[in-house]
């Protein structure tokens, strides 16, 4: 039996990760600090004898006295929300966490997995982004605490693997949507469906045209999985590469709740909001014979569910 540590277990993807590789029969221990992750999204775990969960900030330094196989990061505050609130935060969960994960990872002779992100790229001037692009990042922006973190994160993890021959994995994760998200996350899909719910008029940030590519997380769970599992030791785009406007978005989304004359609110855009975004996924194709499965339309189905519930 394989012993997995899941950096931001309660938290929207980390949670479903848990569950994942419990399914898979590991013995997973959850890390939390509950900054934007919930007990509620492994209360349903709780009782299972192979999960065990720890409140703990991993910018702080972790002393742990179990051995572990596989460590995930996936601990980080990640909508522009929180961008806004909490940069120098942001910032340390990014540099400090992952540093003290590295160390629990060279202490235990154990493969470690960074959720890294589209960020990276910052506003793309190459389209599709491949993972050859080196980006194009605004590191004064509003957004740069939680790019450059992430770009940071990635460097020191290569570094480990340089110095210290550490097995490191590094998934660039591109907008990735589904139940567990908060409702009042800020991000367009929970917004949105928010607003639809509610019949409020759905905020379009600029014109609109802005494209996105949206992920379910089942898909991109199984995508991470098959990252830690397989020899690659360099950055992989994990996302759907179905591109898609907000204004569609918007459309889609009131579809999905039945709402026929949605109506719409046109607000500014975000700073450095990207233009457009969509990922190149041959090399995931080639080297982890993933890619999503979920259509849009199922995916909505199931995030309609999910925040009507809510
Ligand atoms: N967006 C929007 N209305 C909202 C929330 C977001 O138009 O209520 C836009 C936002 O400006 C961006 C896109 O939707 O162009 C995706 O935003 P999100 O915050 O979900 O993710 P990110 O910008 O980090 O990709």
């Amino acid at each position: 039996m394989k012993t997995a540590l899941v950096a931001g277990g309660a938290g929207f993807i980390g949670s479903h990760l848990c569950e994942y590789l419990l399914k898979k029969n590991y013995k997973v221990f959850a890390i939390d600090c509950l900054v934007t992750g919930a007990r509620k999204n492994i209360q349903h775990l709780i009782d299972n004898p192979n999960f065990s969960w720890i409140e703990h900030d991993i910018t702080a330094p972790l002393f742990m006295n179990v051995s572990c196989d596989e460590i995930y990061n996936l601990a980080s505050p990640a909508s522009p929300v929180d961008f806004e609130k909490m940069p120098v935060y942001i910032l340390k969960t990014g540099a400090l966490g992952q540093m003290h994960l590295l160390e629990l990872a060279k202490q235990n002779k154990a493969r470690i997995l960074l959720a890294s992100t589209s960020e990276v790229y910052g506003d793309p001037l190459v389209h599709p982004q491949v993972e050859t692009y080196l980006g194009n990042v605004n590191t004064l922006g509003i957004r740069g605490c939680y790019d450059e973190a992430k770009r940071f994160a990635e460097a020191l993890s290569i570094g480990y693997k340089r110095m210290h021959g550490l097995q490191i994995r590094i998934a660039r994760i591109f907008n990735t949507y589904g139940t567990r998200m908060r409702p009042e996350d800020g991000r367009v899909i929970p917004n949105f469906f928010t607003q639809a719910l509610a019949k409020k008029p759905l905020t379009i940030y600029g014109d609109g045209k802005q494209t996105r590519s949206l992920c379910y997380v089942d898909d991109l769970v199984e995508g991470i999985y098959k990252l830690m599992q397989s020899s690659i030791d360099s950055p992989i785009n994990l996302g759907n590469p179905q591109e898609i406007t907000v204004l569609d978005i918007a459309k889609a989304v009131a579809n999905t709740c039945g709402w026929k004359d949605y109506k719409t609110t046109f607000l500014p855009l975000p700073e450095n909001d990207p233009k457009q975004r969509q990922p190149d996924i041959t090399k995931a194709k080639k080297e982890l014979g993933w890619e999503p499965k979920v259509s849009l339309e199922e995916g909505f189905k199931k995030a309609f569910d999910y925040f009507k519930a809510q």
